[in-house]
């Protein structure tokens, strides 16, 4: 049996209580000089790329300026990043420690990240939490400003890594947002949902998760949805 399991950060693993999003502020006021409000719009299941395009040019800069200055951007990003998270910000959400302690001691388990941060910040975000170490593939927002190209990604690295061509229910992509469950859907992935975000449990079950969770506190189960 093989899996490759591949964890979304934000509201998944852990709650960061906004610092991504303050540091996302900041740099777009400190590359753009723009500055506005977000008028319900959702960086949940988004990239960073994507979200600072998208907002920089719906606070009034040109699209192909927001384009041509997003390395710098994210360069400043990273930088603001690292004053706004501090350790004791990074909070681990329910049984992510156990879950991710216990597929990590499972040899038949890869663990990777699938996340719409960018690498610099997902290291971030994920250092002060002790697992960073566990995750061996990465598919980011440095990789595409696009989620659903991530899964192939992924996939082609896992296998770089192991040899090993992981394909169909053999990936599993666990995350809170709609953009988490229908990622994968081109590689027919496994697709766990977790109600750890902005998404309730009744508004991400019409996107068909192929398991529903509404924390991950019941790691145990969640193995057993991982292994089946
Ligand atoms: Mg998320």
């Amino acid at each position: 049996m093989h899996r490759l399991v591949l964890f979304d950060i934000d509201c998944t693993l852990i709650d960061a209580h906004g610092a991504g999003g303050r540091a996302i502020f900041r740099a777009i006021a400190d590359t753009y000089g723009v500055r506005g409000e977000l008028d319900g719009y959702s960086f949940h299941g988004r990239t960073d790329p994507a979200i600072i395009v998208e907002l920089a040019t719906r606070w009034g800069t040109p699209e192909a300026v927001a384009r041509d200055r997003l390395a710098t951007c994210l360069a400043r990003y990273v930088e603001v990043l690292r004053d706004e998270i501090t350790p004791d910000e990074v909070e681990l959400l329910p049984g992510v420690g156990e879950l991710v302690t216990a597929l990590a001691c499972d040899r038949r388990v890869v663990l990777g990240v699938l996340t719409g941060n960018i690498d610099d910040g997902l290291a971030l975000k994920l250092a002060p939490t002790g697992l960073l170490p566990h995750f061996k593939v990465h598919a980011s927002g440095s990789d595409s400003a696009l989620r659903p190209e991530l899964p192939a990604i992924a996939v082609e690295r896992a296998q770089r890594l192991t040899g090993y061509g992981y394909s169909g229910k053999e990936v599993v992509v666990i995350g809170d947002t709609p953009a988490d469950i229908l990622c994968g859907a081109g590689l027919a992935v496994r697709a766990i949902a977790v109600a750890t975000g902005r998404h309730t449990l009744a508004e991400l079950a019409p996107y068909g998760p192929d398991y529903l969770f509404a924390d991950l506190g019941d790691w145990r189960a969640v193995v057993e949805a991982i292994l089946a």
